[in-house]
């Protein structure tokens, strides 16, 4: 089930940013190996090119990372496929993420039913994210910080997600991850990490399970007003 969303005419069109462009990225994702159903219908639903700039809209269904300034991008869709689905796993309610960014991976989130709370350290960014989560009529919780702290007052989470790479998974984010609960993180080097599914169980205990390769920007500390 996809929350309701409210969409302009050229977000179902014809064209780079219509349907059929879509649907060819949705066979790509099957392709590689996303099959769960919820995910498939969230990523033809929510319209990427109105994540990024305009000069990039006809770009935006090419399985591709693509810039949205400050030196950060937007996610692969197969990367917030992979990421969506590993989440779902756990049948989650209240989701932590931490990088906004073009607040894609958190609209995804949201189309899902999911209770969502994001954490951006780039103000820039934020308040753009925020902008488009108010258009397209999303209810999405975000706060400027420093997303290594998370987000305690409101945890704890049935799952987290990290779309920025730091070289060791962060104590105070699997602190706050519920007992049941999932964090999908990438982990490793600047130049290339592992991305990583946890799973707590009611004991506290943590399982790992390495989904595969992927490259992200860094997770950095600190805020940025700009
Ligand atoms: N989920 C995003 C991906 C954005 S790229 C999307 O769907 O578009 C990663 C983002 O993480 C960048 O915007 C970067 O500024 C942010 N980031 C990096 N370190 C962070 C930190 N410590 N806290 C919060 N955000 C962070």
């Amino acid at each position: 089930m996809i929350v309701p969303l409210r969409l302009r005419p050229a977000d179902v069109g014809i064209g780079m940013t219509g349907q059929r462009a879509r649907d060819r990225l949705i066979d790509d994702l099957r392709g590689s190996g996303i099959a769960d159903e919820r995910v498939l219908n969230a990523i033809r639903t929510v319209p990427r090119h109105r994540f990024v700039e305009e000069a990039l809209a006809s770009r935006a269904y090419e399985n591709n990372a693509l810039p949205i300034g400050h030196g950060q991008t937007i996610s692969q869709p197969w990367v917030v496929a992979k990421m969506t689905e590993a989440l779902l796993k756990n049948a989650p309610r209240r989701v932590l993420e931490v990088g906004t960014g073009s607040g894609y991976q958190a609209a995804i989130l949201a189309a899902l039913g999911l209770d969502v709370f994001t954490v951006e350290r780039i103000g820039d960014l934020l308040r753009s994210a925020r902008k488009r989560f108010r258009a397209l009529g999303l209810h999405v919780r975000s706060k400027h910080d420093d997303g290594r702290i998370g987000w305690p007052e409101e945890a704890p989470f049935d799952a987290i997600i990290v779309t920025a790479a730091g070289p060791a998974l962060v104590d105070a984010l699997l602190a706050q991850l519920a007992p049941g609960g999932v964090l999908v993180a990438p982990v490793g080097a600047s130049s290339g990490q592992a991305l990583l599914c946890l799973r707590k169980d009611a004991e506290g205990d943590v399982a790992s399970e390495d989904l595969g390769a992927v490259s992200f920007v860094p997770l950095l500390s600190g805020v940025v007003d700009r």
